[in-house]
């Protein structure tokens, strides 16, 4: 039971042991199937924006675009002919788009799956097997083949890897067959996607409908490579939700939620429910729902000049006027009058007695004699400023633009200024004692579904807790923190202002992009500015556009929004989960979440024992929101989000996992429901009809759905924090003593990461961790030539080291384990 600090160095990658040959272990992998074992080495103006369908060749298209500040983050996916996704465009920006190689599909235009052979790599797999020469035998792994149903119709995913994925010329394609049942000949056969990105070969995938479940697959290369596997059920067999039991209440959210009111129920409950929830606040105000009052004057030309005001607009820069005044006296210099709020800028004469002040000279006199009104002014955009300014029709107006209200903007006015974020803590006992977990919602303004699937799982914990057994479980055995919105400035211009409002409302941009038609592209991307793997270091997947819809920030943890949380997780250290909740796409990840792009080069992979563990809860999270009306979140989904779609440099993700060792997931909700009557699946969206589709895309469906897996996470803390067993493990085969060489491999009672020595060390934290064959594979064999003796100890996800076996001081019981492969000379 001994515990020990899970420890994840950023640059402590594993380091094999230099004569053990590491082969391979399929996930599913088929024992009496051909040996698929090798080795291998290790490897303008915003108001007319709309939403459009795009399709982009790959991660290297992807990061030029969101450079060149496209707003195009989330709902996006990989397919077989790159990423598809949506971007928030003007017409412009359309023409602008497809000049960089971008298509713009036809709207609604969903991809789907090809569920028919499309005979591609032209091979006859059993020819091609018996004439290709035995050195391309093995060279194909299966890493999942995965069976599940939703809405009555059978889905198969499979993943494969060929070990000449990278070869380019010619592209090493693969066929996948399956049996259509126990005993049954293979058939079928389908053409697998290669996956490509950042120029790395990742593997092959493909979902496939099929209406009888198969038991085996086999897959093929176009060089001769083949492998067969047995197909895992993935979600089947969910458990019964919560909600199954009678007494369970729930739908309580009844529509969307604006921050004040979100803010407004936190601290209800916390009042009605004293005993079991109570609110913290986050130290650090956000910048505040405000903006500076603004004019731009004289067109878009030389002659023009932008206009910003020093006060916020509400606190006195709505009230600012100015007028450039012409005088028909000859070879008067460039004056300023101020009166009040208003500044009448007397602009100079020739001896002609025609105005001659540039656009530039009259910035600098705005900037530097309105007696402090104004403090910022300059040309617009790029702009030298040399025209000669006209005089204005009379005095115009400044203004902050905050009181132009969008259509469906709800009733009311939004409280100007910096808000205080409330954090809602339920649990019984609320001692740092009990595994924390931090529920952080809408990081992302314009995404609306997390947070009312927060409060709804908020509003199950209090109201279930007396008269719910379940429920009274997890209250008493964890420690929630929810942030119903962890951007609430930004949620409030989504909500009044602009609908698909991503970031922040903090202006970092210098004046070329500081006149007021940009104002819907300032911003931070929140889950950018953090510390690890960021934009700052190298990552890909920030911009450094305060334009662009992934804006980093000036530096790592400039935006008070992103300090808090930092503040949060420091402060409550017994916080152990993370769900940053996200919306529209269905999918569920961890780490590695970003990568360099050169070589992409991914921040460090969890230890086994994380990624088993990450995949198990997930399972178990998925599970509970398939319960809910049979939605699916598919297996290329799940797993490290850079792995499986794009890389987001300085995701909180990483920061909290690395920095502090919590498992730290992300959640996109919403999104890819599968519709029986087209046949396909369709996507949703940030802002889902609340009532919708009920069966398709709707905002309370959602809502209700992913608040079952939230109530499964806690399950999963509690759950966690009462795991005091230890993990055992073996070595397969085990001591003994064997004719020749001999493949070996590490199994484990639980996820649990495994550190051995096969040099007659003892074993400590220090030695090489046993890992995967290759990213989303299960752990890698060793090819024994040698007598060899292995030493390790295993440790769990909630850090219980086998046989309380102490690894970091030497102990006269040297409590690890042992086995001795004994290798017969000949
Ligand atoms: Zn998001």
């Amino acid at each position: 039971m001994r515990h020990i600090q899970r420890r994840i160095a950023l640059l402590a990658l594993p380091a094999l042991v230099g004569s053990i040959l590491v082969a391979t272990g399929p996930a599913g992998a088929d024992p009496t199937g051909p040996s698929a074992a090798t080795s291998r080495s290790q490897p303008e103006d915003r108001e007319s924006v709309r939403l459009v369908q795009i399709r982009l060749t790959g991660a290297d298209m992807l990061d030029k675009v969101a450079a060149a500040g496209f707003d195009l983050e989330h709902g996006l996916r990989r397919v077989p002919t790159g990423i598809e996704g949506e971007a928030v465009v003007t017409a412009e920006q359309v023409t602008e788009l497809t000049a960089m190689g971008v298509e713009v599909l036809a709207d609604d235009a969903g991809f789907a799956w090809s569920d028919q052979a499309d005979g591609g790599i032209g091979v006859d797999a059993a020819g091609a097997r018996a004439v290709q020469p035995s050195n391309h035998q093995a060279t194909v792994r299966i890493a999942r083949a995965d069976w599940f149903t939703t809405k009555g119709q059978g889905f198969l995913y499979v993943e494969a890897r060929t070990t000449e994925g990278q070869q380019a010329d010619p592209i090493v394609g693969m066929q996948v067959e399956n049996d259509s049942g126990k005993d049954t000949p293979f058939g079928f056969a389908r053409t697998m996607s290669r996956f490509v990105d950042s120029g790395q070969y990742m593997f092959h995938r493909n979902l496939f409908k099929l209406d009888t479940r198969p038991t085996r697959i086999q897959v093929t290369s176009s060089t001769g490579g083949v492998t067969t596997g047995v197909v895992s059920n993935w979600l089947e067999n969910a458990p019964p939700p919560l909600t199954a039991n009678p007494s369970y209440k729930s739908d309580f959210v009844d529509g969307y939620k604006h921050p004040q009111q979100l803010y407004s129920r936190a601290k209800e409950i916390a009042r009605q429910y004293p005993d079991i929830a109570e609110i913290v606040y986050l130290p650090n105000q956000t910048n505040g729902y405000q903006r500076k009052a603004q004019a731009q004057l004289g067109g878009t030309g030389q002659a023009a000049v932008v206009v910003t005001s020093a006060a916020w607009g509400h606190e006195g820069g709505n009230d600012i006027t100015v007028e450039f005044v012409g005088r028909p006296d000859a070879n008067l210099p460039l004056a300023l009058e101020v009166t009040g709020k208003a500044v009448r800028v007397l602009l100079a004469t020739d001896a002609a007695g025609a105005p001659t002040s540039t656009a530039t000279q009259v910035a600098d006199a705005l900037r530097t004699r309105s007696a402090g009104l104004i403090d910022r002014a300059h040309p617009y955009r790029t702009n030298e400023g040399s025209g000669i300014v006209a005089p204005t029709a009379g005095p115009v107006a400044l203004t902050d633009f905050l009181d132009q209200k969008r259509v469906g903007a709800p009733e009311g006015e939004v409280p100007r200024g910096p808000a205080t974020i409330p954090v809602l803590r339920i649990g019984k006992h609320r001692d740092g004692k009990k595994p924390g977990v931090l529920i952080q919602a809408q990081d992302h303004a314009r995404e609306w579904v997390p947070a009312t699937t927060s409060l709804e799982s908020a509003e199950r914990l209090v109201h279930n807790y007396r008269s719910d057994r379940e429920t009274k479980k997890i209250v008493e055995n964890t420690d929630i923190f929810f942030i119903l919105s962890n951007n609430p400035d930004g949620a409030n211009y989504s909500f009044y202002n602009f609908a698909s409002q991503r970031k922040n409302m903090t202006n970092h941009c210098p004046d070329a992009s500081a006149d007021p038609a940009q104002r819907n592209s300032w911003g931070v991307d929140l889950n950018r500015n953090y510390r690890v793997g960021s934009g700052h270091d190298g990552y890909a997947g920030g911009s450094t556009n305060c334009v662009s819809g992934t804006y980093q920030g000036p530096e790592e943890l400039s935006e008070p929004e992103s300090k808090n949380i930092i503040w949060l997780v420091e402060k409550y250290s017994n916080i152990k989960f993370m769900m940053s909740v996200h919306s529209n796409g269905g999918q569920l990840f961890w780490q590695p979440g970003a990568y360099i792009a050169d070589g992409r080069i991914t921040t460090p992979r969890p230890p086994l024992g994380d990624e088993a563990f990450y995949w198990q809860s997930a399972a178990r999270i998925l599970s509970q929101v398939k319960a809910h009306r049979e939605t699916v979140v598919t297996p290329e989904n799940v797993g490290g989000s850079s792995d499986v779609l794009y890389s987001s440099a300085g995701n909180v993700r990483e920061d909290l996992y690395y920095t502090y060792g919590i498992y730290a997931f992300g959640w996109e909700v919403g999104g890819s429901v599968y519709n029986p009557a087209t046949g396909d699946w369709q996507g949703g969206s940030f802002q889902p009809e609340w009532t919708g589709n009920p069966e398709l895309v709707s905002g309370h469906a959602e809502t209700m759905e992913y608040a079952n897996g939230i109530m499964e996470m806690f399950r999963v803390a509690a759950d966690w924090g009462k795991d005091k067993k230890d993990p055992t493990s073996r070595l397969i085969p085990g001591d003994g003593k064997y004719r020749g060489p001999v493949d070996v491999r590490f199994e484990t009672s639980e996820p649990a990461t495994i550190y051995y020595t096969t040099d007659g060390s003892r074993p400590t934290l220090e030695s090489p961790r046993y890992a995967a064959t290759e990213f989303r594979e299960p752990g890698q064999v060793f090819h024994v030539t040698e007598t060899t003796t292995f030493r390790w100890f295993s440790v769990d996800s909630a850090g219980n080291i086998e046989k309380n076996y102490d690894p970091t001081k030497t102990d006269k019981r040297n409590n690890y384990r042992t086995a001795t492969i004994t290798i017969a000379k000949k």
